[in-house]
């Protein structure tokens, strides 16, 4: 039997410890350990919310969209929630996520995609225009990085049809900038960037835009806000073609898998490909590719039941993180 109190102080801590590390992740764009060490720590947390619901608090880190709005920019209020996805780390956890997905909406299609590792970002068209672009942010508010996203040349200042839509997918620094990014920041004496995707954040979290017209970034879109049906689109990977004819960059990787073996055996043909792609990814995202059955599954506070991200394993190593006792 598990001290009552001894339980309460570990949650304490988790709090404490993954606030600290997504403060430093998603605000300062400079993170204090490498993501498997936050990922263990979160799926610590969410054990022990599983096994003592009691102790769900409702401003535990399982129940929010990591980030906060910078102060400088104008904050943007989302038509619709930006959330997180969930985590699965093994064949396990995938086929029980399948489970899961059939118990609550029958048999189903997915689609898997690659899991770019960047930030998450919106953009807005009225009339086929360009109009506004933001972060994620906590999930409901956003920073406007207009300006800036404006820079980045794979996203259309005009779309291809008059359509107002809104566009969601990840804005990245591609391997090779990054490098050189790292090199002449090292040049010059500035701190370096720790992985690619800090790097992409900082540059677009940035009030002065040449800053972001200097970086190199792209973008992949993979999605699009409020109701598909508005566009007469049945499925996510009618969507992504939509995403397509409009003028947007879309990730060609993506697959369509029957059933659970065929999204394994894609993420299976990844685990030693991914090194060769030009852009980070952290692992393949798994979404139910009917629009219908994603509503039978709904959401969580955080993320939706109709989709999750499978994470590779970690290879990275993130020397800052030593000097940190990580036993609290
Ligand atoms: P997440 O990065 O695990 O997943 C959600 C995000 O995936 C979306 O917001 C979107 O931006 C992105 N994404 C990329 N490709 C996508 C695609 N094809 N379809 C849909 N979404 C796609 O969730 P999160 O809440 O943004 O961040 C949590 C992750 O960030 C953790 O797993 C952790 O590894 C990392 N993190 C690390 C630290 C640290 O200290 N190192 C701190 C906080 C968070």
């Amino acid at each position: 039997m598990e001290d009552q109190l001894q339980l309460e102080q570990r949650v304490k801590e988790l709090h404490k410890l993954l606030n600290e590390y997504g403060h430093a992740y998603y605000v300062l764009d400079k993170p204090l350990v490498p993501d498997s060490e936050y990922d263990a720590r979160m799926r610590e947390l969410i054990d022990l919310e599983e096994r003592h619901p009691d102790l769900i608090m409702p401003d535990s880190p399982t129940q929010r969209v990591g980030g906060e709005v910078l102060p400088g920019f104008t904050k943007v209020v989302h038509d619709t929630p930006m959330l997180s996805l969930s985590n699965v780390f093994n064949e396990e956890d995938i086929r029980e996520f399948d489970r899961r997905v059939r118990a609550d909406a029958g048999d189903v299609t997915y689609v898997c995609e690659l899991k770019i590792d960047g930030l998450a970002i919106s953009l807005k068209y009225e009339n086929g225009r360009f109009k506004q672009g933001a972060t994620r942010g906590d999930g409901t508010v956003g920073e406007d990085i207009t300006t800036n996203l404006r820079t980045i040349r794979a996203i259309p200042l005009k779309l291809s049809e008059d359509v107002t839509i809104e566009a969601r997918g990840e804005a990245y620094m591609p391997k090779k900038s990054f490098m050189k990014l790292n090199e002449h920041r090292e040049e010059e004496g500035l701190d370096v960037f720790a992985n690619p995707r800090n790097a992409a954040a900082g540059s677009l979290r940035q009030l002065d835009p040449k800053i972001a017209a200097k970086r190199n970034l792209s973008v992949f879109m993979y999605g699009i806000g409020g109701e598909g049906a508005a566009y007469g689109l049945d499925a996510h990977s009618e969507a992504l073609d939509y995403l397509d004819r409009l003028g947007f960059r879309t990730n060609p990787e993506r697959r369509r898998c029957q059933d659970i073996d065929e999204v394994i055996a894609y993420i299976e043909s990844w685990q030693d490909r991914r090194q060769d792609l030009s852009y980070e990814i952290d692992g393949i995202v798994i979404k139910v590719d009917s629009f219908s059955r994603q509503e039978d599954l709904g959401f969580t506070a955080k993320s939706p039941r109709w989709a999750t991200a499978y994470k590779f394993p970690a290879e990275e190593v993130v020397t800052t993180l030593l000097d940190i006792e990580l036993t609290v």
